[in-house]
This record gives C-alpha cells, sequence and structure tokens, in this order.
C-alpha cells in the first residue's frame, strides 16, 4: 500500500452482506475523509452512493485490485455518533446488509447523492424598524395596517399561515417589505399555539409523569399501560414539555401520522416550536427540511412514522411510542425491522428515557415489564369524567341476518341514535363483498395472479384483488357459462353502507375506508365532519380505529371480528384483541357512557370471553400462558427465511437446501420448521415457500444465521428466486 494512500471500508447499498473496501489517493482530493461521509463508488458497471465506515491506513491485503473512489460527497459527516452505531447494531441483528440499513437510514434525496441543502419555507419577520413603528402611522393603508398587525402579533408567519389568516396578503406585504419593515427568510414554521386549556394530571397522571422526569438522565424504558382515554397523550404532552424547558429534543414515534392529525395538532397547539414531521405524506425536500432541523436541534420536537427513528438529532432528550402495539413500526419489506425494537436500543445507546405507551401493549413489552426491564406506568381511569365503555358479546347464532346485521344491534342502534349518540360500525374489510359467484354455474371471480378471490366494489364496478392491486371491469355475465346471475358473497363496508341507508334512511351514514379517504385531506375532513355532528352512523375499517377522540360516540358495534378466533397465525388473537379495544375505546369518551357491542358466533371461545369479562390484563397473561406453553416468542425467539418465485418449484427447493446447510452448521437448540408454502401461495404471479428458524433464546439464533447466510448467499438456487431474512416476524406469511 502507498504511502499517501487510504483505504476506505465503505457501505455500499447492495444485497450482499459485505463491506467494502476502496482505495483514496490522499493528495489527489483535497478533503477529509471522516466515518459517515457519503461517497460516490463504482460498483460493477454502476455507480452507487456509499457511506464511510471506516479508514484506515495500513492494510495487508493486495490493495492494487481495489478501485478508488470516484466522489466524496460530504465536507461533514451525515450519520455520526450515536444513530451511527445504531445502525451498526441494526444490521447485526437483523443480520440484513450494512449498505441497505446505512441507505434506508437517510431521507430519499440524500441517498441518492443530492446536496445537504434546506430550503425551508418562506416566513415573514419583523425589521428593527417594523417592531417599533405604530400600527395608527399606517391608518390610510388599511391592509398594511392589517398584515403589519399580525406580524407583531405572531413575530414570525410562514406563507402558509399568513394565507390561512388573511386574503390577499401578498400585495401589502410587498408594500411593507419596500418600507423596510418586514424582510422574509426561509427557515421552519412556528406553529401557532391556540391557548388550550390544560387539565391538572389525575393522581395517576401525575405518578407516570414524576418517575419518568426522575429518569430524565439516563437511559429508562417505561411502559405507559393506560386505558382507552385514559389521558396518555397529556402524560406526553407534560413529560415533553419538562424535557423541552431543558432544550432537548424529544422524538415521538407514531403508527400512521394520517390516521392520527389530532395527535399532532395536539403538540403544535401545546408548544410554540419548530416541528419536524417525517412522514409518507411528505414530498422528497419536506422530508429532507425535517431531517436538518431534527439534525441541527432546530426542530424541539421530532413526530414521525417509522423510519424517524433513524432521524439523527442533536440533543435528543426523550423517545415516546404511541400506540406502541401496532403493527405498523414493522417494516415488511427490504430492511425488516421494528421502529419499537430499534427505538429501545437507540434509547439505550443515547442514555435517554423511552416511554411505550398502549390502551393494549404487546406481548413482548408485557413480558419486559414483568421480567422487570420495563417500568409499568398505570393509568387505569378514564380521564376526566368519562367512564368505560360497556362491552357485551351479542350471540348471533341461528339468528336472522340482514346484510350482515342482527336484529339486537339494529335496535340498540336505533335506542342510541333516538337520544342523538352516534354510532360506530366496525368492519374490517373494504369493498361491497369479498367476491361475485354466479349461481348458475358456481364460477367465482379469482385473481389470475393470486390465491385469492378479487373482492366486487360495486360503485366503481369493478373487481380488484386486494392483494396484487390487479383489477378488472365488472361484466354482467359469468365468464364461464354466460348466466346473468352473479351473485355477491359476504359483506363489506360498501355493502354495509347501502344496506345501512336503507334501514336508517332518517339518519346520515358516512364510510370511512381507504377508498373514501384517497383524496389528500379527505379523512381530516371527514373527522371533522363528525365532531360537528353531520354524520350519525360511522361505519369504517381499522383506520377508524386508531386514537381518534369521538365525544359523541355512544355505541360501537364490532360486526366481525372473530376471523382471528381460528387463525394459522399464532399472534392472530393478540392482534383480534387489541382490535376490539381499540374500536370499542371511541365509545363514551366524554359525559355519555359507551355500549360495546361485539357480534359473534363463538360466544363461548375461552380467550374472547377472557377479555370481555376480565379485560385485557387478564386476557393478555392468559395468552402469555399459552404462548410459554407452546414455546413461541417471547419465550423463544423466531426468524422466517422467505423465498419467491415463478416456477412452483425453486423457493421450495431453495429453502430445502438452506434446511440441509442450517442442519449441517450443527447449531444447539435451533429448531428448523418446513419449508412449508406460504398461506397465501402464489401472490402477484410469484410462488411462495417459508422456513421457520426457531431457537430458545438470540444468541442460539444469531450463531446460527451469521454463518449461515454467507451460505445462502453463495448458494446457486438463492441467485433463481428472490430470497429474504424476517428477524422477530410479526406476520407469518
Ligand atoms: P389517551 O391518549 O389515553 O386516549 P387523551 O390524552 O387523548 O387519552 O385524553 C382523553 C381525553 O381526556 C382528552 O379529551 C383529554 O383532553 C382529556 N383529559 C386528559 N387528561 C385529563 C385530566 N387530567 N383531566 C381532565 N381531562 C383530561
Ligand atoms: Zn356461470
Ligand atoms: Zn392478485
Amino acid at each position: 500500500m502507498r504511502k499517501d494512500e487510504l483505504l476506505i471500508r465503505v457501505a455500499v447499498p447492495s444485497p450482499l452482506r459485505r463491506i467494502f473496501d476502496y482505495r483514496f489517493p490522499q493528495n489527489s482530493m483535497d478533503v477529509r475523509i471522516i466515518p459517515g461521509m457519503r461517497l460516490r463508488v463504482s460498483f460493477g458497471r454502476r455507480e452507487l452512493i456509499g457511506v464511510v465506515l471506516k479508514v484506515v491506513r495500513d492494510s495487508e491485503i493486495d490493495v492494487e485490485k481495489l478501485k478508488q473512489i470516484t466522489a466524496v460527497l460530504d465536507a461533514e459527516p451525515l450519520i455520526t455518533g450515536r444513530v451511527f452505531r445504531l445502525l451498526e447494531w441494526c444490521s447485526g441483528y437483523y443480520h440484513h446488509p450494512i449498505g441497505e440499513v446505512f441507505s434506508a437510514a437517510l431521507p430519499t434525496l440524500l441517498r441518492q447523492g443530492g446536496e445537504l441543502l434546506y430550503k425551508g419555507q418562506r416566513c415573514w419577520l419583523l425589521s428593527e424598524s417594523g417592531r417599533e413603528v405604530a400600527l395608527d402611522t399606517l391608518k390610510r393603508a388599511v391592509k398594511q395596517q392589517g398584515v403589519l398587525g399580525l406580524l407583531q402579533q405572531h413575530g414570525v408567519l410562514s406563507d402558509r399561515q399568513l394565507s390561512d389568516l388573511l386574503n390577499g396578503w401578498q400585495a401589502p406585504m410587498r408594500a411593507l417589505r419596500d418600507k423596510g419593515f418586514i424582510y422574509s427568510e426561509q427557515r421552519p414554521e412556528i406553529p401557532e399555539v391556540t391557548s388550550v386549556t390544560v387539565p391538572p394530571l389525575n393522581a395517576e397522571q401525575a405518578v407516570a409523569v414524576t418517575a419518568v422526569e426522575a429518569g430524565l438522565a439516563d437511559f429508562h424504558p417505561f411502559l405507559l399501560n393506560g386505558v382507552t382515554g385514559s389521558g396518555k397523550t397529556e402524560v406526553y404532552l407534560s413529560i415533553a414539555e419538562k424535557v423541552l424547558a431543558k432544550g432537548r429534543q424529544v422524538l415521538v414515534l407514531v403508527p400512521e401520522i394520517g390516521l392520527t392529525p389530532q395527535l399532532v395538532l395536539r403538540f403544535q397547539q401545546r408548544f410554540a416550536v419548530p416541528i419536524a414531521l417525517m412522514h409518507s405524506g411528505l414530498n422528497d425536500q419536506e422530508r429532507l427540511d425535517s431531517w436538518i432541523l431534527a439534525r441541527d436541534g432546530r426542530a424541539s420536537l421530532v413526530i414521525g412514522t417509522r423510519s424517524a427513528v433513524f432521524a439523527p438529532m442533536k440533543q435528543l432528550g426523550l423517545i415516546i411510542i404511541d400506540e406502541e402495539h401496532d403493527g405498523s413500526f414493522k417494516q415488511q419489506e427490504g430492511f425488516r425491522y421494528s421502529a419499537r425494537d430499534v427505538a429501545v436500543m437507540r434509547a439505550r445507546l443515547e442514555k435517554v428515557p423511552i416511554v411505550l405507551g398502549s390502551a393494549t401493549p404487546s406481548l413482548e413489552t408485557l413480558f419486559n415489564a414483568q421480567e422487570g426491564r420495563y417500568r409499568e406506568l398505570l393509568l387505569t381511569q378514564r380521564a376526566g369524567n368519562a367512564q368505560p365503555p360497556k362491552i357485551a358479546a351479542l350471540d348471533v347464532r341461528g339468528q336472522y341476518m340482514e346484510h350482515g346485521l342482527s336484529n339486537g344491534l339494529i335496535a340498540l342502534m336505533r335506542q342510541h341514535l333516538k337520544q342523538s349518540g352516534q354510532v360506530l360500525l366496525f368492519l374490517n374489510r373494504r369493498g361491497y363483498s369479498p367476491t361475485l359467484m354466479c349461481h348458475d354455474c358456481g364460477w367465482s371471480a379469482e385473481c389470475q395472479r393470486c390465491d385469492t378471490h378479487m373482492v366486487l366494489h360495486q360503485y366503481e364496478q369493478r373487481l380488484r384483488c386486494h392483494h396484487c392491486g390487479k383489477e378488472m371491469r365488472l361484466v354482467p355475465r359469468c365468464p364461464q357459462c354466460q348466466g346473468e346471475q352473479l351473485r355477491p358473497i359476504g359483506h363489506g363496508t360498501e355493502r354495509i353502507e347501502e344496506a345501512l341507508q336503507e334501514k336508517f334512511p332518517e339518519y346520515k351514514v358516512l364510510r370511512i375506508d381507504r377508498d373514501t379517504t384517497r383524496r389528500k385531506g379527505a379523512l381530516q375532513t371527514m373527522l371533522e365532519e363528525i365532531h360537528d355532528g353531520k354524520h350519525q352512523i360511522l361505519l369504517g375499517t381499522q383506520m377508524l380505529s386508531k386514537g381518534h377522540h369521538f365525544p359523541n360516540v355512544t355505541l360501537v358495534g364490532i360486526l366481525d371480528a372473530e376471523q382471528g378466533l381460528y387463525s394459522a397465525d399464532y399472534r392472530a388473537i393478540e392482534r383480534m384483541a387489541q382490535q376490539i379495544l381499540q374500536v370499542a375505546g371511541r365509545a363514551g369518551r366524554a359525559e355519555r357512557p359507551g355500549t360495546v357491542l361485539i357480534q359473534t358466533h363463538h360466544p363461548d371461545h375461552p380467550l374472547l370471553r377472557e377479555l370481555l369479562e376480565q379485560g385485557y390484563g387478564p386476557f393478555s397473561q392468559a395468552l402469555l400462558q399459552e404462548r410459554q406453553q407452546a414455546d413461541m416468542p417471547p419465550y423463544s425467539a423466531l426468524a422466517l427465511l422467505r423465498a419467491e418465485a415463478t416456477d412452483k418449484h425453486l423457493p421450495q427447493a431453495f429453502l430445502s437446501e438452506a434446511y440441509q446447510l442450517a442442519a449441517a452448521l450443527g447449531v444447539p437448540d435451533v429448531l428448523l420448521l418446513g419449508p412449508i408454502p406460504s398461506p397465501m401461495e402464489r401472490r402477484a404471479g410469484r410462488y411462495r415457500a417459508q422456513l421457520l428458524i426457531h431457537a430458545p433464546q438470540r444468541g442460539a439464533l444469531h450463531r446460527l444465521l451469521t454463518p449461515w447466510l454467507l451460505q445462502l448467499e453463495a448458494n446457486k438456487l438463492g441467485r433463481k428466486v428472490r430470497w429474504s431474512l424476517d428477524v422477530d416476524p410479526i406476520e407469518m406469511y
């Protein structure tokens, strides 16, 4: 190795589990290379953006064969310190190629090699003379007077905020600028704090806040286990306030911002600080802006979905995860990670507390609390005067059902509607009916690319596959026998909506699902209309269950929640219970008490009874016992190796070889289950199969995975299929 040359170890986004070395002739470029900087490197026939992991001066290896790096993209490292270590940990824990992990942690523009450039929003500020000038002097320019008045009142206002406050502010603003009273700057918007009344915390809330406050100086994981409506958000706000007061930043992770605009709004109303939002509703530049604000420490609050867990933060002081049980924290493609679990590791590395909040905590988190790893903070009462809802099962066996609605439920709906309560019905199936069948010959609409039925969407006159997106126009005749008796089988939200409009013509029905909320802002408008009482009957999918506060809902009906009871997936029951309680939690959140009715054909199912009679606590204990007996997580560790290909036999052939290789490694205690075809074997034209790896402890699992994955990378069959590894899988298909 030449004296003036450095060897750079680079994380290159490639599916290979390796670090790649490049040469860097030091005097060819006048820059210093530091870990965390981006480089452009040639890789095969392509150029890729990689991240420096390490710079070494001496090497035993033959460096002449290595390529030189093409360009250094940054003057300073983008990924540093604890986030850097977090990503290294992720790569090891999830056995995912380090280059892809680093790449996933960067906003798209940076990943593509773009500049670290903050664009921000145009904001208007007062100059010194603008601050001092008396409004009276503008008596004859009323519009200018109005605009200046607004700025004197608010200090800083963005274009967007101005447009919300005033029409036609632009011309007077230009005039004021010409007079030197104001100027503009690209910077983060400061939310307008509305004077909200902050309720005094109740005793349980106060205990929770004090406990976290006492732990602010170090890593302390907390489970905030509070029933729906118990004031968890109020607890987050109070703790955040303390952290912000110390000049530190708060990271809040939420399942889906689009579905819970209320949470973001409550943070915005409470704190007059720049907030960096990170979610899929932003464009690439907005995401980059948020990332930069978080990194600089200019945004005191960072609120985001899953990937925000990797946001660099200069002064992180606290992490909050709302609805920690929610499945959307798990990334299901590519770099498969659990943002919740990564967040806990991040809090540990950053030496800050983390609060995991939920009314229905995951079994993993409950287990961690029981084992003493997390401290559990309980909120057992609903806040204010609200009472917990009464939940009952409605036995519909042998009952007359009209469009999936039992008479018992309909009667109760009438009663609540008459007393001017709102009714919320939950059915987690959109479309008109799950399939369409020919009464003459038995043909049913199947997807040609998946092992599943096409869902009938009546309004759009289409059949659509919910798994691959394939669509067909609805035709009036059976494609097989030309018969005209095509009939919808089963019920989706569209069909129930139709039935409700017929049954309750005097009330307004609102359907909320992905089909009715596709337009940007549509959900927000609907939520506002619900608050204003424009609709009396609300019908929706799980979108309706997430964190919403509907003070007038007094009755919740769950039309069909029992698919989970007999599912092949061992987590299905846990998910079902969480869904029932989350939906139920929308009832009776204000003065008026709530009732929840669950239509079921299995009123005697022991776990369902446990849930309804004893509540989530005892139910989850029973479920944990089952898991222990079955030796399933959290009492063991799992990983799932999946493979898919257009050829039916290849995935199983590859997994069989994988099985042999693993067996030959002879790691004690590890069990291999499979390979078997995935529950839905064909999806989007590809056949899928899986092999489950079970170990009593994580250590054994990792001892197998590390050497095994390198073998799989080198495997010939492995190049003919698409395969992936999922550590801690939450869905078994
Ligand atoms: P959660 O997040 O647990 O569902 P929220 O924080 O949204 O609960 O609180 C539910 C409702 O109760 C909100 O309207 C909130 O303003 C109110 N609330 C919360 N804490 C209190 C309190 N200590 N006193 C009175 N009302 C409260
Ligand atoms: Zn037919
Ligand atoms: Zn399909």
